[in-house]
C-alpha cells in the first residue's frame, strides 16, 4: 500500500504544516512517510502545494506527486487557476477533498470517477478561532477520508504545532477543532489507478532575452495575475464616515489602493489582497470587513 496526497493551498494557509501533520500522524500509525511542500518564489497569498506519501513498506518514489491518490484543496479560489491546477492527474477511484460553501456535485463535474467531498473548513474555522486557520482541519479531513487512527492523527495534530511555536493554548484549541472536523467525516476504500496522461504542476515557458531579464509568458505571471480572489474577507470603505486623509492608500501593501478624481480613495478589488492593514489603520473606522460569497 502507498498512499499519495497533494496538498493545494495559498501562502500563510498552513498547506506545508498540513502535510507534516499527516506524515506524522501515518508516521504514528507505523507507516513510511515522506512529507514536503514547494513553494516557487512567491509571497503570502500565492499558490503553494505540499505533498505526502506514506507506505507500509519502503517508499521507492521521490520528488513532486503527479498522481495523487487524494487531493486536498485548502481554498476553492484555486480550482480554476491554471498555476495550480489542483485536481491535475487526480487518480481514478481518488478522492479530492475540497474547502468549499459550494454545494456538493458543483466541484470536479467532470470527473465521474473520483469522490468529491466539500467542506466548510474556513466556516468552520472562523468559528473555532476568529480566523482562518486551516492546517489542522484540512490534514484532520484527509486522514479520516485515508483511515489514520484518531489518536495517532491528534497526537500528530499536537506535536507539529508545538514544533511551529504555537502557544499552548493555541495547540489545544487546533487539537479540539481537528477532532471536530475528523468525526464529521467518514474513512473511504480508495482503490485507484493512474490516469494515462501525466500533466505538469506548474509549467513555466522563459523567453531568454539578451538585453533584460527574461519573460515569463505562460498564464499566471505576476502582470496579468488578478490576486484578488485570495481575500477571505474584502475591505469595504463607508464614504459618509471617510475624511479623505489617504492613510489606508499609504499603507495598502499591495498597491491596491488608488485615489479617484474625486479625491476619493478606491480600492482595487482585481488586486486587493484582503490582508486587512487599510481596515486596521484607518483612524476613523471607516473601513469594514466582509466574507466573501456573502457570508457571516
Ligand atoms: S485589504 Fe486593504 S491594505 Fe490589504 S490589500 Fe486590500 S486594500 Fe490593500
Ligand atoms: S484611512 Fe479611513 S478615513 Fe482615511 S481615507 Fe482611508 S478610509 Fe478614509
Amino acid at each position: 500500500m502507498l498512499l499519495r496526497v497533494r496538498f493545494h493551498g495559498r501562502g500563510g494557509q498552513g498547506a506545508k504544516t498540513a502535510s507534516r501533520i499527516l506524515g506524522d500522524a501515518a508516521f504514528n500509525d507505523g507507516y513510511f512517510i515522506q512529507d514536503f511542500p514547494v513553494y516557487g518564489a512567491e509571497r503570502r497569498g500565492a499558490p503553494v502545494t505540499a505533498f505526502t506519501r506514506y507506505s507500509d513498506g519502503e517508499i521507492p518514489e521521490r520528488g513532486f506527486i503527479f498522481s495523487p491518490d487524494i487531493v486536498a484543496v485548502m481554498d476553492d479560489s484555486l480550482i480554476n487557476d491554471p498555476l495550480a491546477n489542483p485536481f491535475a492527474g487526480l487518480r481514478r477511484g481518488g478522492c479530492a477533498v475540497v474547502n468549499t460553501t459550494k454545494a456538493p456535485g458543483s466541484v470536479l463535474q467532470s470527473r465521474d470517477d473520483v469522490t468529491v467531498l466539500n467542506v466548510d473548513l474556513t466556516g468552520q474555522a472562523l468559528r473555532a478561532f476568529g480566523k482562518p486557520i486551516l492546517s489542522s482541519g484540512i490534514a484532520a479531513a484527509v486522514a479520516r477520508v485515508a483511515g489514520i487512527k484518531e489518536a495517532s492523527f491528534l497526537a500528530a495534530v499536537a506535536e507539529e504545532l508545538r514544533e511551529v511555536g504555537l502557544s499552548q493554548e493555541l495547540v489545544k484549541k487546533n487539537v479540539e477543532f481537528a477532532k471536530s472536523v475528523y468525526g464529521e467525516l467518514a474513512p473511504l476504500k480508495l482503490s485507484t489507478t493512474e490516469l494515462e496522461a501525466k500533466e505538469e504542476l506548474v509549467p513555466l515557458a522563459l523567453v531568454v532575452s539578451v538585453e533584460g531579464t527574461e519573460d515569463v509568458t505562460r498564464t499566471g505571471n505576476s502582470a496579468i495575475r488578478h490576486t484578488g480572489n485570495w481575500r477571505t474577507y474584502r475591505p469595504v470603505i463607508d464614504y459618509g464616515k471617510c475624511t479623505d486623509c489617504m492613510i489606508c492608500y499609504g499603507h495598502c501593501p499591495e498597491s491596491a489602493m488608488s485615489v479617484g478624481g474625486d479625491g476619493k480613495v478606491k480600492i482595487d478589488y482585481d488586486n486587493c489582497k484582503g490582508c486587512m492593514i487599510c481596515l486596521t489603520e484607518c483612524p476613523l473606522s471607516a473601513i469594514t470587513q466582509t466574507r466573501e460569497g456573502g457570508l457571516e
